[in-house]
């Protein structure tokens, strides 16, 4: 209590005694208020571009096309990514009702399997890219319904638009961060500028690795696989927790175990699950047989 009292009147002094701080407070209240009106309505990232954002020399390191891991991953992409560019309704809500996200058609989706067996790791780019690594493929993704969890949150950043979310988020961060520091006239209690943005910026990140789990599992048993697989996925990779990286600034993900309890919740799994009963019904329907996309179609992936 009294500490909160000393930072009230630290931040009062430097208000009504600094004129530097209060100049630079309000330029940074100002510049915050005037992007935030302009970042509603446009994205601070240039749009989705056909071409590619990954690396050559990563690329470099990708199994071939017609490669069995390369041909696997990308059938299962194209079966979720079918599901959420047909926005399928599943008793009468529509998928992107259900995620709260809904696709941007001119997403150029492309899915790239790198050799590094060592790395147990995938990731996702705004522009639609999305990199497994072998390490992760072939030892945690021999089931297809793990690999589609694991796909499904990839996907599900995508779609959720959280790379363009955390630049606008680390810029207000930023800004609150300045503020602070000018006020108070110093880097608060010695924490330098960065390691203060990380404070702030965890829990956020963490949030975003939540969604993702949660949109990710709605995509894939609306793609058909069985989501009561995708807390094995995550309990597999338990043993690869650092319990004390749950308490440094730079971590970005939740623990497994978290994961595992958030998707275990009765209102996300019971919503996945009766939406996989009603996609495998859809599969077998007639209709569902005309429309499903062949498998690996490269105009998806
Ligand atoms: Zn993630």
């Amino acid at each position: 209590m009294s500490n909160a009292r000393c930072l009230g009147c630290r931040l009062f002094r430097g208000w009504t005694h600094s004129p530097r701080a209060a100049a630079a407070a309000a330029a940074s209240i100002v510049s915050a208020a005037a992007w935030l009106g302009k970042s509603i309505s446009t994205c601070p990232l240039p749009p989705s571009q056909s071409r590619t954002l990954c690396d050559g020399k990563l690329l470099a390191r990708a199994l071939p096309d017609d490669h069995r891991d390369t041909v696997r991953v990308r059938r299962v992409a194209a079966d979720i990514i079918a599901a959420v560019r047909e926005d399928r309704v599943f008793e009468r809500r529509r998928l992107s009702e259900r995620t709260g996200h809904r696709v941007d058609h001119d997403i150029h989706w492309r899915v790239h399997v790198i050799i590094d067996d060592n790395w147990i790791c995938a990731f996702s780019i705004y522009n639609g890219e999305i990199v497994v690594y072998t390490g992760i493929l072939r030892r945690y993704c021999r089931k297809d319904a793990h690999l589609a969890t694991l796909l499904g949150h990839e996907v599900a950043h995508v779609i959720a638009r959280h790379t363009q979310r955390t630049y606008r988020m680390r810029f207000y961060i930023r800004v609150l961060a300045k503020c602070i520091e000018e006020l108070l006239d110093a880097p608060v209690r010695g924490i330098p500028h960065a390691e203060l943005v990380s404070l702030f910026m965890r829990p956020w990140h963490f949030s975003l690795e939540l969604e993702a789990d949660r949109v990710g599992l709605m995509l894939l048993a609306a793609a058909g696989y069985d989501p009561r697989d995708a807390p094995s996925f995550y309990r597999a990779l338990e043993p690869l927790d650092d319990p004390s990286d749950q308490y440094t600034l730079t971590a970005t993900h939740p623990s497994s175990k978290r994961r595992v309890e958030k998707l275990m919740m009765e209102h996300v799994m019971g919503e996945a699950t009766k939406v996989f009963s009603q996609a495998v019904q859809w599969r077998m329907s007639p209709s569902g047989l005309r429309l499903k996309l062949p498998p690996a179609g490269r105009e998806l992936v």
